[in-house]
């Protein structure tokens, strides 16, 4: 029997890893375990960017992503962009259960919401609609990509990866995105191989912060890869952040605030970050949970 592992991103992810851990020493399949330790920060209105009182977007909308992956047989399924559905984890599992497919959208991720029974609520907390009228009031002409450049405080995620008795890996991630995003802009965190990836074969990664930079570089599939490849987890999140780091570099412009976790099938965790990220992840094994500081990956000609 293998000892459990979860690990969950910033120190909200302290209250997944906590819920996680309790389910996977009773038993529990690493999945099920991620999942309800993901939808307590979803239900947590003190988490500011994760399910309800999540972030809204330009127009004052909440949009949510998330995804989930079982590492055992590749199943996963993702939705992106739904409104009024609290808990978009537990969708997503649904779509990987329910449908033939991956990943639903916008007002068909609702409808299938409807159908499998979801109440459909208001997310937008009289704080988040305060902070959301706040940030307007300061906004700034847009980048020459269009839109806000992120600030620390402006998005984050919980991605939860776990490893349970019987050597499962399990995999969820779940957000509001970037505050004030374009209406539809979908980031990393239901992408899979960008936000999540999950292979009992190899390993689990999942990232966290500005999901395009993410998304460029198939974050998390990289992770996973260099772990089948013989890296550690630690060596491989630091690789990822490495390119992370390089793609900005060839852009031109400073590396955004980006993250990493992973774990390994023999319950090796590992963690990176862009510099000026200031990272912090929960670690969960045996009875305890503690919030680790992750290391922080300078960018350097030849990254
Ligand atoms: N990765 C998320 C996104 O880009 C935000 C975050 O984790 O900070 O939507």
């Amino acid at each position: 029997m293998r000892e459990p592992v979860v690990i969950a991103t910033w120190p909200f992810g302290r209250l997944a890893a906590e819920t996680a851990l309790q389910l996977l020493r009773a038993g529990q399949p690493a999945l099920d375990a991620a999942l309800t330790g993901a939808q307590a920060v979803e239900d947590d209105p003190n988490v500011r960017s994760v399910g309800y009182a999540g972030l809204p977007n330009a127009i004052g909308v909440v949009q949510l992503d998330a995804c989930v992956m079982d590492g055992r047989t590749l199943r996963c399924g993702a939705v992106a962009g739904v409104e009024n559905v609290r808990h978009p984890a537990a969708l997503a599992r649904r779509v990987m259960e329910k449908t033939p497919h991956v990943l639903l959208v916008g007002a068909g991720a609702q409808q299938f919401a409807l159908r499998e029974g979801f109440p459909l609520e208001n997310l937008l907390t009289p704080e988040s609609l305060q902070e959301w009228e706040n940030r307007r009031a300061r906004e700034r002409p847009p980048t020459p990509g269009g839109g806000q450049p992120p600030e620390a405080g402006d998005h984050d995620t919980v991605t939860v990866l776990a490893l349970d008795q019987r050597g499962d890996l399990g995999g969820v991630c779940t957000t509001s995105g970037l505050a004030h995003k374009l209406p539809g802009r979908v980031g990393d965190s239901p992408i899979i191989g960008a936000g999540l990836y999950v292979d009992n074969s190899a390993g689990a990664a999942g990232g966290t912060g500005v999901g395009e930079e993410i998304i460029r570089v198939a974050g998390s599939f990289l992770i996973v890869e260099a772990m089948r490849a013989g890296r550690s987890p630690q060596e491989a999140c630091e690789a990822a952040v490495r390119r992370v780091n390089a793609a900005a570099v060839r852009r031109g412009v400073h590396p955004a605030r980006v993250a990493f976790i992973a774990l390994d099938p023999q319950g090796r965790t590992g963690a990176a970050c862009t510099a000026r990220t200031g990272f912090q992840y929960a670690v969960g094994r045996g009875d305890k949970v503690e919030l680790v500081t992750a290391r922080e990956v300078e960018a350097q000609a030849g990254n």
